[in-house]
């Protein structure tokens, strides 16, 4: 019912639009025939217009990895929605854990970032996850249920259907240590459960919820076989084409 969703984020480590271009160029034709997974490609700001026009005839698509909530003004260093959509960009990742930890993004700020993007029609990948000692002092479902209420608020149904939510525990980015299915399965229900209340089941159902963290083609497969897991947001498994190919593959295979 819920269509996969597979992004790449580049972070800081490909924004030269050679390099950009290189790996697009090797990722295209492995993905040409996957048509039931969306895919993403998140390079930093300065490749975002070489990768629009790279992918312009495949079944890619080009996500920003932030933006501000303002249109336009005096804000040195931030960049418009406007100007992400003047580009050809159609998806932007928002609150990713690096955003909130180190640029202290909080909640409210993700929340109206959120909110703009939606206004301009732009499609949010909004991250939310646990610390480690979070976890370990089981506040898991504490911590999701206030980021959820404070990240996702005034949504209207129609826009929290269109949000992509990305489960993220902070402690399985970037260190090689993956949740395993059962736990991000239970935070995926958690999660889905938390939008039913909200809105409703039909709402919950149709809502994407992928997982992220340290996400390889190894275990991309047992992740994407839960039920409430609808693809993964790549961190640096998606530098290399061969290995994002994989984990899109595991993707596709689901929905057969
Ligand atoms: C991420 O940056 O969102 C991420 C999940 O990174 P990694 O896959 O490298 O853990």
């Amino acid at each position: 019912m819920r269509k996969p969703i597979v992004g790449g984020n580049w972070k800081m480590n490909r924004g030269i639009p050679v390099e950009t271009k290189e790996m697009l160029k090797k990722l295209i034709p492995l993905v040409k025939k996957i048509t039931a997974v969306d895919i993403i490609i998140a390079p930093p700001f300065t490749a975002l217009i070489s990768a629009v026009d790279i992918v312009k005839k495949s079944n890619i698509k080009i996500g920003a990895q932030n933006m501000y909530f303002e249109e336009k003004g005096a804000f040195t260093g931030e960049v418009s929605p406007n100007f992400l959509k003047a580009i050809g960009v159609e998806y932007v990742i928002l609150g990713h854990c690096e955003r909130r930890n180190i640029f202290k993004e909080s909640d409210e700020l993700v929340n109206k970032k959120l909110k703009k993007a939606l206004s301009r029609n732009l499609n949010p990948i909004a991250c939310i996850g646990e610390h480690l000692e979070e976890r370990e002092a089981g506040k898991t479902k504490e911590i999701i249920q206030n980021q959820i209420d404070k990240t996702f608020k005034d949504l209207t149904k129609e826009e929290m259907i269109k949000t992509v939510i990305a489960y993220e525990p902070i402690w399985a980015i970037g260190t090689g240590k993956t949740a395993t299915p059962e736990q991000a399965e239970e935070i995926h229900i958690f999660i889905r459960e938390m939008v039913a209340s909200k809105y409703d089941k039909a709402t919950a159902d149709l809502v994407r919820i992928q997982y992220g963290g340290s996400i390889k083609p190894t275990n991309a497969n047992e992740l994407f076989e839960k039920e409430n897991i609808d693809g993964g947001l790549v961190g640096g498994a998606s530098l290399q084409a061969d290995s994002l190919f994989e984990i899109v593959k595991a993707a596709d295979e689901t929905t057969k």
